[in-house]
């Protein structure tokens, strides 16, 4: 069967079925994933030396025949390969420890080549378990002429016949029953049968504007390099495919976005919505102001807004959607705001309704503990009203009526399915005006990246401003001294304490309600003289209602809670937080758990409790002492951390890089320029037709806010 680059691996010689599956961990489905399997560094086995010139301390390669096997003991009794190999300069040892079945491999007449480190063994100049590459069998025994090796050193092309020694060795992440070893095998194996097949699409102009090596070649040395700096700009080359892709991807799917999608245009009443905003018991901030111009601008449009509005928790982005929906009410339409929780469903519907409905808007509430009923009545009685609820506003027993826009609150809580939902439920005619809020920032340099198709308002400033909330890491030792300064806080100023337990998972389980139980049991029986409230996502809705009454009036001290829980709460007399493990979260999520305090008068106080001693941990939750912004939180945790682990990457719907960094913001901002000037001199990329056909491999989701 003749290989291209769609082909399974499995039918890759020597692969089969079985080996498919492992590779399958690895993330490798076809031959194109194997070529794109990246080591991760490189042996550095490229100094060939005859053996006589050898010395202790060198790593090297150097090629001869096995002279001498023999299977021997250790002192302590361990089982140890001593081999003699010899060259025209001279003999060395070279030993093996617990590797009986190199005798096979091995044999005395086997032409080997050896990579590894030379060093002492008792008194004697040995090899100690190298890399080994069978050439050739010599049956005459006679040692090969070094010079038998030197091709590996001449020319200017690498020698691929020689995979595992006297180079660059590539060394790539494993699997139990996958070396590296084998992989180079395969590899360079594709790499011989498959890379001409392999099609450049980045545009000629492209590559030579930006000094670009050629695909096929990058590939081939990002592998087998034969130096460093080979395989560094092979490197560079297929960073800037990653993220010239990704940002051509992201403008042709806003293009398409704004073709496509019909929405009803909306004509904005400037009186109206001033004397909206007069009857608000504040003044909006400045922020507040320019996200609304940029909101309302989006819904005068003809396509649909797909807005994200970023901001800390108690920046205020609630009534900036309010404000939106009143537009869409003033336009015959009616509105839906989505809220992750019961909770935040209420308190959103108390807020709105009591600022819209003297203006004669009826706002409904729609959570799961309401019959279909009622809510078929209310979707006739509302139109064209808002409705705020929870996920159960996707039912689909609600009959949207010129739905025109919808709000969904921290988005990153609703799962990919019921985003689909969503578009499910406004698929007969227009396309709603999409706004996603968020308390969870997406580091600067990401965003300029994927959000081609998204607009993103931001929210910096907290209305009024907020006092610092002073924020300790209390390592294990400090923690029993903290209870009592916890006791001394509450019956000095009458704050209230939350405690956070550990995040077991980013959904609610049933282990995560385990641990806040049994920390609540534990915690009882340290504060005999407080009143202590569990909140945990397995607990029913009234309950919970219940729970959180209970704090707001003050007759609960402290709530011990679960991290998910009620993303957004308001609850100003709430002075201290405390959160357990706190190095399982994110620094963005410890921000967000944090802003739950310090929204009254009161000083506050977080405090970050962390069993771990490691030092990179603690740095990292340190700078939660000395840093109160989220988005430069969010920044540090996608340097420390890296983007797979940063709180809501995935939620975002940012992609994994594989061989780009997130934090290469030079080669970022340059692919964005590249693909800038591309399609503004092209925008249909009529020119490129290998660009269009890349694009239009992936299904373009162009709905709702991935
Ligand atoms: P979040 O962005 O976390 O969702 P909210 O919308 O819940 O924040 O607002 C937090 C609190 O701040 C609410 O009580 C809200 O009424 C109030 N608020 C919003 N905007 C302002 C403002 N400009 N000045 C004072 N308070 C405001
Ligand atoms: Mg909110």
């Amino acid at each position: 069967m003749d290989l291209t680059l769609a082909t399974p691996v499995q039918y890759v010689p020597r692969v089969g079925p079985a080996r498919a599956k492992l590779l399958a961990k690895l993330g490798i489905e076809t031959v194109h994933d194997l070529l794109y399997y990246i080591p991760f560094r490189y042996d550095d086995f490229s100094i060939v030396s005859p053996i006589a010139k050898v010395r202790p301390g060198e790593t090297v390669t150097i090629g001869g025949t096995v002279t001498a096997f023999h299977n021997a003991f250790t002192k302590s009794g361990k089982k140890m390969q001593e081999v003699k190999v010899s060259d025209e300069s001279g003999t060395l040892e070279v030993i093996w420890f617990n590797q009986p079945f190199l005798v096979r491999v091995l044999p005395v007449g086997t032409i080997v080549r050896l990579a590894g480190k030379i060093d002492w063994y008792g008194h004697k100049l040995v090899m100690s378990s190298p890399s080994y590459e069978v050439t050739g069998r010599d049956p005459v025994n006679v040692p090969p002429a070094y010079s038998a090796i030197s091709p590996i050193m001449t020319g200017s092309r690498p020698v691929i016949q020689s995979l595992h020694t006297g180079r660059l060795v590539p060394v790539y992440s494993e699997t139990a029953g996958l070396t590296s070893k084998w992989l180079r095998g395969r590899i360079s194996f594709v790499l011989e049968t498959v890379l001409k097949h392999l099609n450049d699409t980045i545009p000629e102009s492209v590559q030579s504007d930006h000094h670009l090596v050629p695909l096929a070649r990058a590939i081939q040395s990002v592998h087998f390099p034969d130096s460093i700096v080979r395989s560094e700009t092979a490197r560079r080359r297929l960073a800037f495919d990653e993220l010239f892709f990704l940002q051509l991807r992201a403008w042709h799917e806003r293009r398409v976005w704004e073709l496509s999608k019909k929405s009803h245009a909306c004509r904005i009443d400037e009186k109206k919505v001033t004397e909206l905003i007069a009857s608000l018991p504040f003044t909006l901030t400045d922020d507040q102001h320019g996200s609304i111009k940029e909101i309302l601008h989006d819904l005068t449009r003809t396509y649909p807004m797909n807005r994200l509005l970023e901001g800390d928790v108690g920046s205020g982005k609630t009534v900036v959607a309010m404000i939106a929906m009143y537009v869409a009410h003033l336009n015959g339409l009616q509105s839906v705001l989505m809220a992750p929780t019961q909770i935040l469903a209420e308190q959103h519907h108390k807020t709105i309704k009591g600022f819209l409905e003297p203006f004669g808007i009826s706002v409904a509430l729609i959570t799961g503990n309401r019959s279909m009923n009622q809510e078929s009545g209310i979707r006739v009685k509302l139109h064209p009203g808002i409705l705020v609820g929870t996920h159960a506003l996707l039912s689909k027993k609600i009959k949207y009526q010129r739905l025109g826009l919808v709000v969904i609150d921290e988005q990153q809580r609703f799962g990919v399915v019921q985003r689909g939902t969503l578009e499910e439920m406004t698929k007969r005619g227009n396309t709603p005006h999409l706004l996603t809020m968020t308390a969870t920032p997406i580091p600067r340099t990401i965003a300029r990246t994927i959000m081609g198709n998204l607009d993103l308002s931001v929210l910096a400033t907290i209305p009024g401003g907020r006092k610092k909330i002073k924020t300790w890491v209390v390592p294990n030792e400090k923690r029993d001294k903290s209870y009592p300064w916890i006791t001394q806080q509450i019956n000095q100023t009458g704050g209230q304490v939350f405690v956070i337990c550990p995040l077991i998972d980013e959904s609610e389980t049933l282990f995560t309600a385990k641990a806040a139980t049994t920390e609540y049991i534990r915690l009882k029986s340290l504060f005999p003289e407080l009143q202590l409230g569990l909140l945990h996502g397995r607990m029913k809705p009234k309950e919970k209602t219940e729970v959180l009454d209970a704090f707001r009036r003050g007759d609960i001290h402290m709530l011990v809670a679960t991290p998910v829980v009620e993303v957004g709460i308001d609850i100003p007399n709430a002075t201290i937080m405390v959160i357990e493990a706190a190095e399982r979260f994110g620094l963005s999520q410890l921000h967000q758990l944090r802003g739950r305090v310090g929204r009254g008068d009161l000083q506050s106080y977080c405090l970050l409790f962390t069993e771990q001693g490691e030092e990179r941990t603690l740095t990292r939750l340190k700078s939660m002492e000395t840093t109160h912004s989220g988005p430069v939180l969010a920044d540090i945790d996608l340097q420390l951390r890296g983007p797979g682990e940063l709180f809501g990457t995935r939620q975002h719907g940012i992609p994994d890089l594989h061989v780009a960094r997130w934090t290469d913001t030079a080669l970022i901002a340059e692919t964005g320029k590249s693909v800038k000037e591309l399609v503004a001199s092209d925008p249909s990329l009529t020119a490129f037709p290998l660009l269009r056909d890349k694009l239009g491999e992936s299904t373009i989701k162009t709905i709702t806010v991935d």
